[in-house]
């Protein structure tokens, strides 16, 4: 049915441009989707590096 083709492709076409965060906040590196950490809507590669920067926020937080 070339309706549902175009219905389809219409919808891929209206999503929004969002910008994904692909990089760990704590280290920076790109985060792979198996073994991504979400937390407070962002994303880390662990929950270590999520503690990590936990830390480091409330150590900038201090001074
Ligand atoms: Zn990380």
């Amino acid at each position: 049915m070339a309706t549902e083709e175009t219905k389809a492709q219409a919808a891929a076409e209206a999503k929004p441009k969002e910008e994904k965060q692909t990089n760990c906040l704590s280290c920076n590196k790109p985060i792979k989707k198996i073994r991504r950490y979400y937390r407070d809507g962002k994303y880390y590669c662990t929950k270590k590096c999520w503690l990590s920067f936990i830390k480091k926020s409330k150590t900038e937080n201090k001074e």
